[in-house]
């Protein structure tokens, strides 16, 4: 988005075309600094009457042009911007924002077969994430102005990567917000696809992984730790790994392919383990990999527990916690750190005098400091000294823009016993 446009005049036909929501006074500043969200509250009237998904302009209260975005009256996001200058949201449009994701993926990650191709904010599309699974694209939508466009957004993803399907997965609870239902299915295809056989195939860093279309989390599986999988590879080497829940085996494969003696990887889901062991089988590495299914809480403390003057014996080199978000709202983030302390302290009590902790947050309201005092406060228990030898966000495909602090939403650290 950019504001040398800001005092253009518009063409009369644009001016005519689109009503225009007026922003209260003192609101507009977040707008101007890039922020794509105008909320209900800050916005003071319409010129004149707009339907729900249709694109507005986006004026202060002096009448200075701010932008156009999707209008829906039924969310608490009443403009959603998609630019802060003059635009038509035609099929050329759609076309050229995926075309500009697309080179910003392939100048980023130029290996990458799999990749997440549209971010919604990140790519100045709020409302649209796309996927691409080797053939497959998986489409996401949750707002009602990318809702009523879906079809132009197919042409385009199709335009772009040439896909052999391209499938919808909009079953993201935050759809009823913009007055959508939850729905999934195929939106276009080469060839007949039986969904309820469907396999995902991505290819990470020239891993093979399966994952059920039926079963799998989000679009199919987590993009967004592609490059920090690398990471952990080169850690590995010669390592006895543990990696905490543990999905389908993103880190438990790098560490394997990169040389660790033996990788254990433990999470709750059956499913998760079941094809977990499947795909170290389909990369040759069973040797060397175990899954378990397990509530990892409940594991490290098992491992952990000792009478008063036994000691726990450390028995990794490396530890990685890779958890789900543990707080979905405010309210409950209280209770997230200390979920994250103890997993933190129990995996510094099994970790050998030189091991590694690679460590990830992924929920939207701890922050980066927060998470490492949080980190800091179990080491003080558990009596370690850590020394910080990397940090981590998001891979490239999930783009972070500072002006929305929203997309930036992955922090991760590696952390060595220093003493
Ligand atoms: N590290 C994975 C992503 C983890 S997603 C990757 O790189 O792809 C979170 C996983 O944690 C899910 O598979 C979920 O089944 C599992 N999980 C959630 N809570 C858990 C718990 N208390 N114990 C064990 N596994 C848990």
């Amino acid at each position: 988005m950019r504001h040398s446009k800001v005092s253009d005049s518009p063409s009369p036909e644009q001016e005519v075309s689109a009503p225009t929501v007026i922003v209260r006074p003192g609101e507009s500043e977040r707008l101007l600094a890039g922020h794509p969200w105008l909320y209900k509250g800050s916005a003071m009237r319409l010129t004149r009457p707009a339907a729900d998904g249709e694109l507005v302009q986006v004026k202060d209260h002096r009448q200075r042009f701010l932008g156009m975005g999707f209008y829906n009256s039924r969310s608490k996001i009443i403009v959603r911007l998609l630019s802060n200058d003059r635009i038509v949201a035609d099929a050329q449009f759609f076309r050229d924002r995926i075309h500009a994701a697309l080179a910003h993926r392939k100048k980023h990650m130029p290996g990458a077969s799999s990749f997440r191709l549209v971010n919604a904010e990140s790519d100045f599309l709020s409302g649209l994430i796309v996927d691409k699974y080797e053939d497959t694209a998986v489409i996401q939508i949750s707002s009602l102005g990318m809702e009523q466009r879906k079809a132009m957004i197919v042409e385009a993803v199709h335009a772009a990567i040439k896909p052999e399907r391209i499938l919808e997965r909009s079953d993201a609870s935050a759809r009823r917000f913009e007055g959508l239902d939850l729905t999934s299915g195929i939106l276009k295809e080469a060839h007949q696809t039986d969904l309820e056989k469907l396999v995902l195939s991505p290819v990470l860093n020239g891993l093979r992984f399966e994952v059920l279309w039926s079963s799998g989390h989000k679009t199919g599986l987590y993009l967004d730790q592609q490059s920090n999988y690398l990471f952990a590879g080169e850690l590995a080497k010669g390592a006895q790994v543990l990696d905490c829940f543990s999905f389908l085996g993103g880190f438990a494969l790098h560490a394997a392919r990169a040389g660790a003696t033996h990788v254990h990887g433990i999470d709750q889901s059956a499913d998760a383990v079941a094809a977990a062991t499947r795909n170290a089988q389909l990369n040759g590495l069973q040797d060397r990999c175990s899954f378990e299914s397990a509530n990892v809480f409940d594991w490290l403390s098992a491992k952990t527990q000792s009478r008063p003057h036994e000691k726990v014996l450390p028995r990794f080199d490396l530890i990685i916690l890779d958890p789900p978000s543990f707080t979905r709202s405010r309210d409950s983030v209280a209770d997230a750190l200390r979920g994250y302390k103890e997993i933190h302290l129990r995996a510094l009590k099994l970790l050998k005098s030189n091991g590694t902790l690679l460590t990830y947050c992924c929920s939207h309201h701890v922050d980066r400091n927060t998470f490492e005092e949080v980190i800091m406060s179990a080491a003080y228990d558990a009596q370690r000294i850590l020394r910080r030898v990397a940090m981590f966000s998001q891979s490239l495909d999930h783009p972070v823009i500072p002006a929305i602090p929203e997309t930036e939403y992955l922090k991760g650290f590696a952390f060595e016993i220093a003493r």
